[in-house]
C-alpha cells in the first residue's frame, strides 16, 4: 500500500528544511530536521517544483491524502499519524494543515478520525449541518488565506439529525426551539429543493447531499477570498458525505 502517511511527513519534513533555510538566510522558519538536502528535493511535491521553491501540496494530493487516511480508517489499520509530543512540539510557532475541513458538529464523524490524521494537519469547523455563519465563514477564510490550505472539503454525513430536524419542521411534525431554530432555517431551502417522491432514507440521504452542495457553493458566492482563492487555482472545494455504517467517505463534487 502506498503510504501516504509517510509521503507527507517527508513531505512536512521538507518543508522544515526550507523554512530552516529560510531562518538561516534571515527568514522566520521554525522547524527543526535532521533530513540530509538532498533527500529534501527529492521528495518535493513534483506539482509544485517547476518555481523551485513552493513546498506546498497541490488540492488534488490533498484529497489523495485524505482518501488514504479514509481507507486506513476503514480498513481498522489507522496509523493516528502526528499524535506525539515531537510533532506537537514542531507546530508549536507555526501549522500547514493540508486542508480545511467543515464538517457537522455530529459527535459520530470526528474528521481527524475519519481521515487518520493528526495535529496539525486539518484546519478544521464544525457546525450542525455544516450551517454556515459569519464566524464559520471568517474560520474557513482563516484556512484559505492565512493557512494556505490547498483544499476546503464540505463534509456532510448518513443521518444527519439537523437535516432530518428539517425535514420533521417542513413537515409539521415538529417544531424547533431556540437557537436550534436558526439551523433549521437555514438548512430548509436544501430539504426544499429535494423530490418528496423518494421514500424516507432516501429523501433524508439526498437532502444530506443537497446541503453539503449548497454550502460549498455558498461559500465562492458569500466570501470574496475564498471566490478569489477558487479564480486564481490556489483552492479546490470539495463535497464529500461521510457513512455512520461503513465509514467510507464519498466524494460528491
Ligand atoms: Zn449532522
Amino acid at each position: 500500500m502506498i503510504d501516504a502517511y509517510d509521503g507527507r511527513f517527508s513531505r512536512r519534513r521538507a518543508f522544515g528544511l526550507l523554512t530552516a533555510a529560510a531562518a538561516t538566510l534571515g527568514g522566520c522558519g521554525a522547524y527543526p530536521s535532521t533530513a540530509s538536502p538532498s533527500t529534501t528535493s527529492a521528495q518535493r511535491p513534483a506539482a509544485q517544483d517547476t518555481d523551485g521553491d513552493d513546498p506546498r501540496i497541490g488540492p488534488d494530493e490533498a484529497w489523495h491524502m485524505l482518501e488514504a487516511g479514509n481507507a486506513r480508517f476503514i480498513d481498522g489499520t489507522p496509523q493516528h499519524p502526528h499524535s506525539d509530543s515531537s510533532w506537537r512540539n514542531s507546530l508549536i510557532d507555526e501549522q500547514h494543515p493540508i486542508a480545511s475541513i467543515l464538517s457537522c458538529a455530529d459527535s459520530r464523524v470526528p474528521p481527524e478520525l475519519v481521515f487518520d490524521q493528526g495535529f496539525g494537519d486539518l484546519f478544521t469547523i464544525r457546525s450542525a449541518g455544516e450551517v454556515l455563519d459569519e464566524a464559520v465563514l471568517g474560520s474557513l477564510e482563516y484556512g484559505v488565506e492565512h493557512l494556505d490550505t490547498p483544499l476546503v472539503v464540505v463534509l456532510g454525513h448518513s443521518g444527519c439529525g439537523a437535516v432530518q430536524a428539517t425535514i420533521d419542521a417542513v413537515r409539521g411534525d415538529a417544531q424547533p426551539r431556540g437557537h436550534v431554530a436558526a439551523l433549521v432555517q437555514a438548512v430548509e431551502p436544501a430539504v426544499l429543493t429535494v423530490s418528496d417522491d423518494l421514500g424516507e432514507d432516501e429523501f433524508l440521504a439526498a437532502s444530506v447531499n443537497e446541503q453539503a452542495r449548497r454550502v460549498a457553493e455558498a461559500l465562492p458566492a458569500r466570501s470574496s477570498s475564498i471566490r478569489r482563492a477558487v479564480e486564481q487555482d490556489r483552492i479546490q472545494i470539495v463535497v464529500a458525505v461521510y457513512d455512520l455504517a461503513t465509514g467510507r467517505v464519498e466524494r460528491k463534487l
